[in-house]
């Protein structure tokens, strides 16, 4: 597969920052003219994987998040989330639906459910105390 095009950006794990991802991965997509509902399900996406970094990887300082976006010929997106934090004793486990570490009350333990739901493939890599690193592929479709 050829790479067209690449942008990595390197935020702080604060929540402010979601947003930020969310708009400059929109804005480097535009290049491909994606559909609306193509662009939502990729921001839905990148959302759960930074959110993920934010909650779950710094529980007592804010570390960096990488994201990484990269377009590929034949309309293929690949973006990476990448977090210097806690990581993630068992990767399986983690990403079993309604599996959560975090408060009962705020999280639903759907994150990575939502990304597979969104995307074609996600992959987890993690090292515990050195961190995380989400891979998230999609195709998308020519317009009609
Ligand atoms: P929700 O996303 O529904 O708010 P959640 O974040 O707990 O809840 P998932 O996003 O599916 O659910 O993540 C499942 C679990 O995987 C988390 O509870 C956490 O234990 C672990 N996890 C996910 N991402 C990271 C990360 N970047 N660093 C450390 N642990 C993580
Ligand atoms: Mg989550």
């Amino acid at each position: 597969m050829k790479m067209l095009n690449q942008v990595k950006i390197t935020f702080a794990a604060r929540s402010v920052n979601e947003g930020f991802a969310r708009a400059a991965l929109a804005a480097f997509l535009v290049q491909l003219d994606p559909t609306v509902p193509q662009l939502a399900d990729i921001k839905t996406a990148v959302s759960e994987a930074v959110t993920n970094c934010i909650v779950h990887a710094y529980p007592d300082r804010i570390g960096p998040i990488t994201m990484t976006a990269a377009i590929y010929e034949g309309g293929v997106v690949r973006i990476t989330i990448t977090d210097r934090g806690v990581g993630i004793p068992d990767i399986a486990k983690a990403m079993e639906p309604m599996f959560t570490t975090g408060d009962a009350e705020e999280r639903a333990g759907l994150g990575f459910a939502v990304m597979q739901n969104f995307m074609d493939k996600v992959k987890v890599s993690s090292a515990p105390g050195r961190g995380t690193r989400v891979t998230l592929t999609k195709r998308l479709d020519a317009r009609a």
